[in-house]
């Protein structure tokens, strides 16, 4: 919409990106250069690194954004991806949404009050769209109630998270490189992930697989994604799915 020029940088390389800010803002063609950021990456459950993004950003003079769609609920006890490295103060934008850990429908923009008093009458999708409905609008300020009360969805979601990490790797799944619930298994192959995903669903576990466009070829994966909800007997109901079809496709041993 801002019609700003993109320039992209290899994922979470630092030198890329010192070396792709040095040469814009070197450049003198842009009045302003903003480095645009997922807080956690939906696709590997990877955490942005953010501490040597501030450090750049402040060598360079960027404005930095985080897109916390996947950190909110869950990093930094549920405050976000920002909030987890103590960074509220140097981070300009930070941007989510509320249909996930959130659970309801929606999204938000923190940032200082003349941020978000310029972004009140200036952004167009907000000023030409309607607003939440009450109903909605009630769920959200209980679910952030909630997780503000206590940590205990929070600690159960890791616990969760964990376990089935653990299952998974010691049945031999490559998992990637998770750092958060969000648990990947690479199958590889576009047509192998999908009889996989398909093969889990027969069995009663619904994962999705994601193939090429959405991340790199050879690199397909199902997505677990663990509640605060699942029980213990689930997680191993899973598990168990996960050996039988993993050994009757070859994926494992
Ligand atoms: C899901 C997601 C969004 C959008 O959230 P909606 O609630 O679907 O509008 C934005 N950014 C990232 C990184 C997401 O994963």
């Amino acid at each position: 919409l801002s019609k700003a020029k993109i320039i992209r940088v290899n994922h979470s390389d630092m030198e890329d990106l010192r070396a792709k800010a040095k040469e814009a803002v070197e450049s003198g063609q842009y009045n302003k250069v903003m480095y645009i950021t997922d807080g956690v990456f939906s696709m590997d459950g990877d955490v942005a690194k953010l501490p040597e993004i501030v450090e750049i950003a402040e060598e360079f003079g960027l404005i930095t954004y985080v897109d916390d769609a996947h950190g909110s609920g869950v990093m930094g006890k549920g405050a976000g991806t920002v909030k987890h490295f103590g960074l509220q103060d140097k981070i300009d934008f930070q941007m989510g949404t509320l249909s996930k850990a959130i659970g309801v429908i929606g999204g938000y923009v923190a940032g200082t009050q003349s941020l978000i008093d310029w972004l009140k009458v200036q952004s167009r999708p907000f000023l030409f769209s309607t607003s939440l409905a009450p109903g909605d609008t009630k769920a959200i300020t209980e679910s952030v109630k909630k997780l503000m009360a206590s940590t205990e969805l929070h600690d159960k979601l890791w616990d969760n998270g964990n376990y089935l990490k653990a299952g998974l790797k010691d049945l031999g799944f490559n998992i990637g490189n998770s750092e958060t619930p969000i648990t990947p298994v690479i199958i590889g192959d576009e047509k192998e992930t999908q009889a996989f995903s398909s093969r889990l669903k027969d069995e009663g576990i619904y994962v999705k697989s994601i193939v090429f466009p959405t991340v790199p070829k050879g690199t397909g994966r199902v997505r677990n994604m663990p509640t605060a909800a699942h029980t213990k007997e689930m997680l191993d109901q899973a598990l168990a799915a996960y050996e039988k079809v993993g050994k009757e496709l070859g994926t494992i041993k």
